[in-house]
């Protein structure tokens, strides 16, 4: 890591990405102003900072699907490959309406970085359909699973590129995935997907390792700012895979959950919930919507929890600067991918609240599909607790090179983490040197 200097070293003259017109607040817009803060920091890499600003490789393709009543329905997926400078792509598969292009390309680039920011040996990408899968069949939902693996089998593989569960995807469409890619290529691939279910290849500790990354890091960020999670009041948005996760665990040591917001509504209770109850009630229902264990208040309400610790483990751009200036609470722990739009980082950074980034924060997850693929390749397996103390190990290290490089240079953990990360993935850039 080098001192920062006022005028980056040049990479010349580029010319802007002709096939994306960002909207204000667009994550991509996001990504490329965390780029732009993290290149003075970068001494002679920032030569090589242009190849951050675009995806090495992005696929679109058409997903064409029989429905049940025997109509047939387009929708669009995409694969996009950011950067491939320190090992395979990976990252995970999202089925939202809200998709783009733009959207994936964001997702793919923060892979990159998060990869490089715990040293897993990958590139960064991500991909997705735009779909509502709760309007589809289970029968649909595995057409449309299938068509799109073996539209983007052209590019990805276990030494390629490696897709693992995002917003709106699970197990079971990872199964899909799999057995897709497998039947194309003729042999069993189970190392093509990660967060696989643990009959086929699948890893202990995956489901919950994004929500527990969430934890340890918020740990770590807590008894850095002599703040007690025991009694510690935590506010949740967005209660699926990561955030439900990240939820119980403060709970089981000892913090209250005492406000959580999903898609289904808002309840709060500044006693804390019943973790049991809440967590059950969003089994059953698929949501948090409709708990009576506190009480219902508008969505806006949320972002002026009374609070220590704010979880929003959603989708992007949920912390905008009017959000930011209602926060209570002194920790920001960021499950989800780009929650935090630039201009409300700043705001949060003058009212003295702690920000931990996505892209380190919400980092367990991949470390523990990095696990899982390991186990696959080996064909042996490791126990549960082995691979929690793996992962904590990993975070806990992860974080502590960031906070030292942050407290050196005076800046975010948002920067620093970057720092870190583009430093390995801009090294390995040079070092391979440009083809041809
Ligand atoms: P999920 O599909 O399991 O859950 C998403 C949650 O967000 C649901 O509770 C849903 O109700 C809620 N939500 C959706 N729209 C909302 C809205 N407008 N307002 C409030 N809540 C809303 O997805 P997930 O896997 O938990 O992913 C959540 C976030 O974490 C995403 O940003 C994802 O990219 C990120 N992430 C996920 C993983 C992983 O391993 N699954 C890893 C790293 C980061």
């Amino acid at each position: 890591m080098t001192t920062p200097t006022s005028s980056p070293t040049s990479s010349g003259p580029q010319q802007t990405l002709s096939y994306v017109t960002p909207a204000p607040h667009s994550p991509w817009l996001t990504y490329l102003s965390q780029v732009d803060r993290v290149t003075p920091f970068l001494g002679r890499l920032a030569r090589w900072a242009e190849t951050l600003k675009r995806p090495k490789r992005a696929l679109i393709v058409d997903v064409p699907i029989e429905m049940d009543d025997g109509s047939v329905r387009h929708f669009e997926g995409f694969r996009v490959q950011h950067n491939l400078s320190r090992g395979p792509g990976k990252g995970g598969v999202r089925y939202h309406p809200d998709v783009t292009l733009e959207e994936v390309m964001a997702l793919s680039a923060w892979m990159t970085v998060k990869n490089a920011a715990v040293n897993l040996p990958y590139g960064g990408a991500k991909g997705g359909i735009r779909v509502d899968p709760r309007s589809l069949s289970n029968k649909e939902l595995e057409r449309m699973t299938r068509r799109y693996t073996s539209e983007i089998g052209i590019i990805i593989g276990p030494h390629q590129d490696i897709p693992a569960p995002d917003v709106g995807t699970n197990g079971q469409i990872m199964a899909w995935m799999m057995d897709t890619y497998s039947m194309n290529t003729g042999a069993t691939a189970s190392g093509v997907v990660t967060g696989k279910p643990l009959h086929l290849g699948g890893s202990l500790g995956r489901v919950k390792a994004t929500g527990r990354g969430v934890f340890v890091t918020g740990r770590e960020a807590a008894r850095r700012i002599n703040l007690k999670l025991d009694g510690a009041r935590v506010a949740v948005q967005g209660f699926g895979n990561v955030g439900g996760a990240a939820a119980e665990m403060f709970a089981g040591a000892g913090a209250l959950i005492v406000a959580a917001q999903d898609h289904t509504g808002t309840v709060v209770n500044p006693k804390g919930f019943d973790m049991a109850d809440l967590m059950a009630h969003v089994r059953d229902t698929g949501g948090v919507g409709g708990f009576t264990g506190g009480d219902v208040v508008p969505g806006e309400d949320f972002w002026d929890t009374d609070c220590e610790i704010v979880i929003p483990a959603a989708l992007e751009g949920q912390l905008t600067v009017p959000r930011a200036n209602r926060l209570k609470a002194r920790l920001l722990l960021e499950g989800a991918n780009g929650p935090t739009l630039p201009e409300a980082d700043d705001v949060m950074a003058e009212r003295g609240i702690l920000v931990v980034p996505d892209v380190i924060c919400n980092a367990g997850g991949v470390t523990v599909s990095y696990f899982e693929w390991v186990q696959d390749f080996s064909s042996f397996f490791w126990s549960e607790d082995e691979i929690n103390l793996r992962l904590d190990k990993i975070m806990v290290d992860a974080l502590r090179k960031i906070w030292d490089t942050a407290d050196r240079h005076r800046i975010s953990l948002r920067t620093a983490t970057f720092a870190v990360a583009c430093e390995r993935i801009l090294t390995a850039r040079e070092e391979r040197g440009l083809y041809p």
